[in-house]
C-alpha cells in the first residue's frame, strides 16, 4: 500500500472526488481555525497542506505513486507524459505493486525498455534525442471494441478463450496442451466477421509509431533511467505500461568518467617530463584548455595533476561539477637514442646515482648479465598484472586501481 496519511488528515478515501476533497477541506478547516482555537494551529496547517497536494492533480500524482519522499525529492512531470526519474526508479519498482493494486483495478500492461546510446559529450552538454517507438494504440475507428453488432462465443474455443489440444507423447499416453485462442485472442467471444472492424480486423488495436523526446539532461550518466508513462503498448482494458529508456556510455577515446570526475591520459616525451611542457586538451564542449607546466617542475610516470571544476557538471546542479584529472605517462627515448658524450654531459645535469663500493677480491661477488625478458614468460607468470599495467586507465579509470598495479 502507497502513503495514505494526507487522505487520512482529511478523512477521506484514497479515491476521493476532487469535490470531495473540496468538502472535507472546508469542514475540516472551519473546525480548526486558529482563529477559533489557537490550540490547533499545527492541526491547521497539516489539513491545509494535505489540502494543497491533494487539489494539485501533478502533486497528487506524485504523492500517490511515491508519497511524501517523491515530493521531497522534487520529482518533476517532465517531456509529453513523461517523468524523469533517474536513479530513483528502481525504488519506484518496489511500490509500485502494492499502490496499483489499490488504485488501479485494471490490469496493467507489460513496461517496455529501450536502450538509448549516449556519447559522453551529450552526457556533459546535454542532449534532445528522438526515439521512434513502434507500439499499439486501440483502434480509432472502433474505439477498442473490435467490431460493431452482437459479439459471439467465440466458436473455435467454444467461448472459453482457451484452445485445447491432445498430444499423444506414447502408446496410451496423452498430454493435454492449453493454448490461448489464437481466434479470439483468449477473450472468448468475437464478432462475425461482417461486424469486424476493417482497420484493425477485429483486433481491437493497430500498429503506430511514435516518437518520444529523450531529454538527456546535462550531468545524466551511464545506466540512468528515463520514464515515459503509460507511453507502453494500448490493449483494450488494459492500462498501458510505462516506456523505460535507460542510458547506455558509448566508450570516449580520451576521457573516462568516474562519478563527476573526468580523467585524461596524456604523454610526455622526457625532455617535456624534466624540462617542461605546454599542451592544448580538447574538452567535451570544443573549449581548448591550454595546460603549462611550471618552471622545475618534473613529471613521473603515472603523475596525476587535478584541473578543478573541469570535470562533468553535476545532475540536476549543473552550476557546479567534478574535477578534471590528468594523468600523464613519460614516453622514454628509445634504445641507443643518446651517444657517449652526450651520455656524459646528462649525468653532469643529472643527480649523481648512489655510489656503491664493489669488493671485487670477495669470491661472492659474481657478474651477470642483464637481457630482455621474453613475452611468453612474462605472459605466464604474470599476465594478469602485465594486462593490467597496460590498460588499467581505459577499463578502470580509477586511482585505486593504479595504485594497486604500481605495488603489485
Ligand atoms: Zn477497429
Ligand atoms: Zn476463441
Amino acid at each position: 500500500m502507497g502513503d495514505t496519511h494526507l487522505y487520512n488528515v482529511l478523512g477521506v478515501s484514497r479515491n476521493a472526488s476532487n469535490s470531495e476533497l473540496k468538502k472535507a477541506y472546508h469542514r475540516l478547516a472551519k473546525e480548526y481555525h486558529p482563529d477559533k482555537n489557537p490550540e490547533s494551529a499545527e492541526k491547521f496547517k497539516e489539513i491545509r497542506n494535505a489540502y494543497d497536494i491533494l487539489s494539485n492533480p501533478e502533486k497528487k500524482e506524485i504523492y500517490d505513486n511515491f508519497g511524501m519522499q517523491g515530493l521531497a525529492d522534487g520529482f518533476s512531470p517532465g517531456g509529453p507524459g513523461g517523468f524523469p526519474f533517474g536513479d530513483v526508479l528502481g525504488g519506484m519498482f518496489g511500490m509500485r505493486g502494492g499502490f496499483m493494486g489499490s488504485r488501479h483495478r485494471r490490469q496493467r500492461g507489460d513496461d517496455t525498455t529501450h536502450h538509448l546510446r549516449v556519447t559522453l559529450e551529450d552526457f556533459y552538454n546535454g542532449k534532445t534525442a528522438k526515439l521512434q517507438l513502434s507500439r499499439t494504440v486501440l483502434c480509432k475507428t472502433c474505439g477498442g471494441a473490435g467490431g460493431r453488432g452482437n459479439v459471439l462465443p467465440c466458436r473455435m474455443c467454444h467461448g472459453h478463450g482457451i484452445k485445447k489440444t491432445m498430444r499423444q507423447l506414447g502408446p496410451g499416453m496423452m498430454q493435454e496442451i492449453q493454448t490461448t485462442c489464437p481466434e479470439c485472442r483468449g477473450e472468448g467471444e468475437t464478432y462475425s466477421d461482417k461486424d469486424k472492424c476493417g482497420p484493425c480486423m477485429g483486433r481491437k488495436v493497430v500498429n503506430d509509431d511514435k516518437i518520444l523526446e529523450v531529454h538527456v539532461d546535462k550531468g545524466m550518466r551511464d545506466g540512468q533511467k528515463i520514464l515515459f508513462r503509460g507511453e507502453g503498448d494500448q490493449l483494450p482494458d488494459v492500462d498501458p505500461g510505462d516506456v523505460i529508456i535507460i542510458l547506455t556510455q558509448i566508450e570516449h577515446k580520451k576521457f573516462v568518467r568516474n562519478g563527476e570526475d573526468l580523467y585524461y591520459k596524456h604523454t610526455l616525451g622526457l625532455a617535456e617530463a624534466l624540462c617542461g611542457f605546454t599542451m592544448v586538451l580538447k574538452h567535451l564542449d570544443k573549449r581548448q584548455l591550454l595546460i603549462k607546466s611550471e618552471p622545475g617542475q618534473v613529471f613521473r610516470p603515472g603523475a596525476r595533476k587535478v584541473i578543478k571544476e573541469e570535470g562533468m557538471p553535476v545532475y540536476r546542479n549543473t552550476f557546479e561539477r567534478g574535477d578534471l584529472i590528468i594523468e600523464f605517462d613519460i614516453k622514454f627515448p628509445p634504445p641507443h637514442f643518446i651517444g657517449e658524450p652526450e651520455i656524459k654531459e646528462l649525468q653532469k645535469l643529472l643527480p649523481e646515482p648512489p655510489a656503491i663500493s664493489i669488493p671485487m677480491d670477495d669470491e661472492s661477488v659474481e657478474e651477470v648479465t642483464l637481457t630482455e625478458v621474453s613475452n611468453s614468460r612474462r605472459n605466464n607468470r604474470r599476465s594478469e598484472a602485465y594486462d593490467e599495467d597496460h590498460d588499467h586507465f581505459n577499463h578502470r579509470g580509477s586511482a585505486g586501481a593504479h595504485m594497486q598495479c604500481a605495488h603489485q
